[in-house]
């Protein structure tokens, strides 16, 4: 699913900050890859590659297939929203939108017509457990069942891969957990995830490790 070859970025300006130094990740088809390490190490600058949100500043990346290094942002924008499922820290849903609303979202900009979004959006509520609470708002929803309309709307356009930067870390541990197990049950679905934690015990939950250590990445100590 994802090869790079020695990627590095380097953000630019007076005092320039080589955030990625010479990265090289394999992720399998199906794979369930936690990536942890300090605040500042890098994390979401290679979430921000893997996502072709941002482009890196040297080496190569291989999505699906496909070489992604010298894309220009809207082939770049193409591929993301052909392959990529998103969750963040913060859930970013929409706040006057029903959860069952919230999940269509990414099918309204593509033009499914209403009926197909609702079935579409019902059956993906479903299957994070939350098909009882489509005609709710975010604000009276918990924050793990927020992250989880938030999964729900990642997932709507079956993208193969999903990054997660940080899904837990606005959550108690109990939430957390829920989190989890529901990104366990879309992987073992068919996704491929990318999970991005600065906790250790979350991390431990997934099948395979790898530890950001100032811009490097490699096995956790
Ligand atoms: P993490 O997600 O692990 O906390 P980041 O990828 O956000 O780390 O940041 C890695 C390094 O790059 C940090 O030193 C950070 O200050 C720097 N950085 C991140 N984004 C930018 C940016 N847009 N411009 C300049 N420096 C940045
Ligand atoms: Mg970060």
């Amino acid at each position: 699913m994802i090869v790079t070859r020695e990627l590095s970025k380097v953000y630019g300006g007076a005092c320039a900050v080589e955030a990625l130094r010479g990265v090289s990740l394999e992720v399998r088809d199906g794979e369930f890859l936690a990536i942890v390490g300090p605040s500042g190490s890098g994390k979401s600058t290679l979430m921000n590659v893997l996502g072709c949100l941002d482009s890196a500043t040297g080496g190569r990346y291989f999505l699906d297939g496909e070489d992604v290094t010298r894309l220009d942002s809207d082939d770049l924008a193409r591929v993301r929203g052909r392959k990529i499922g998103f969750v963040f820290q913060n859930f970013n849903l929409l706040p006057h939108l029903t959860a069952l609303e919230n999940a269509a979202l990414p099918l309204v900009y593509r033009g499914v017509p209403l009926r197909e979004r609702r079935e579409r959006a019902a059956a993906a509520l479903q299957s994070v457990g939350l098909y009882h609470r489509r005609d709710h708002l975010p604000a009276q929803m918990s924050g793990g069942q927020q992250q989880r309309v938030a999964i729900a709307r990642a997932l709507i356009t079956r993208p193969p891969l999903l990054l997660a930067d940080e899904p837990t870390g606005n959550l108690d541990s109990a939430s957390g957990g829920e989190i989890l197990r529901c990104m366990e049950a879309r992987n073992a679905a068919g996704t491929t995830i990318v999970l991005i934690t600065h906790d250790e015990g979350v991390a431990r939950r997934c099948q395979r490790r790898l530890e950001m250590r100032d811009g490097r990445l490699g096995e956790p100590r």
